[in-house]
């Protein structure tokens, strides 16, 4: 049986944990999709017009191994924004959520925009300070110099523009089931996950 699982949410909210996770248990492809934006995002950095970096991307792109810090993701976020960026990266993440053996696609606007006719939809989300927690100490681990404040910042000045954006906006899809993860940890949450993708595909 093949099936698409649609995971929405702002970010650090543990949708790519998640997701990697379900697609382990249930043997499906993943895509972080946040990962195109930031390499387009990357390219920008680098001098490059973000249409002809979203036009020019390639699969291994997104194998780069810069794409995680504060600037990237503030960088992925503006090329974010424009409406032909977006367009450009539409039917690699649609091509992917159809491929043979099902696929989990994690980012903004999977269940509303990519695959609106995903099996099973997931908002996931956790409260702002639980989100900047987490996100801080992923960075200190990776030695990265920044205060949770600063993270926090970073955190609700990206939300706030894939939110109020006109293409795409960052919002649950009307079918989507809510999973807020700021008192779980990790392993309740991908249990919680597991759950509604068994009921949603009466497994
Ligand atoms: O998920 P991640 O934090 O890596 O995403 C980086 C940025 O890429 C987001 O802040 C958002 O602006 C953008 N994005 C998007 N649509 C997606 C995935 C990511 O607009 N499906």
């Amino acid at each position: 049986m093949s099936f698409t699982v649609a995971i929405d949410g702002p970010a650090a909210a543990g949708k790519g944990t998640i997701s990697k996770e379900i697609a382990r248990i249930f043997g499906l492809g993943h895509l972080d999709t946040g990962l195109l934006y930031r390499a387009t995002g990357a390219r920008r950095l680098e001098g490059m017009a973000p249409l002809e970096a979203a036009e020019a991307l390639r699969a291994e792109d997104l194998d780069r191994d810069d794409l995680r810090g504060p600037d990237v993701a503030r960088a992925a976020s503006e090329v974010a924004a424009i409406p032909e960026v977006r367009a450009a990266l539409v039917d690699f993440q649609r091509a992917f959520a159809r491929r043979q053996g099902g696929a989990v696609l994690d980012g903004r606007d999977i269940g509303t925009v990519i695959c609106p006719e995903a099996e099973v939809k997931l908002y996931v989300t956790a409260s702002d300070h639980v989100r900047a927690d987490r996100r801080w100490r992923e960075l200190v681990g990776k030695g990265e110099v920044t205060s949770p404040e600063a993270v926090l910042a970073d955190l609700r000045e990206r939300d706030a523009r894939d939110q109020a954006r006109a293409a795409a906006p960052l919002r649950p899809a009307a079918d989507a089931v809510l999973l807020d993860t700021s008192e779980m940890s990790i392993e309740e949450a991908v249990e919680k996950a597991c759950a509604i993708i068994r009921a949603a595909l009466d497994l």
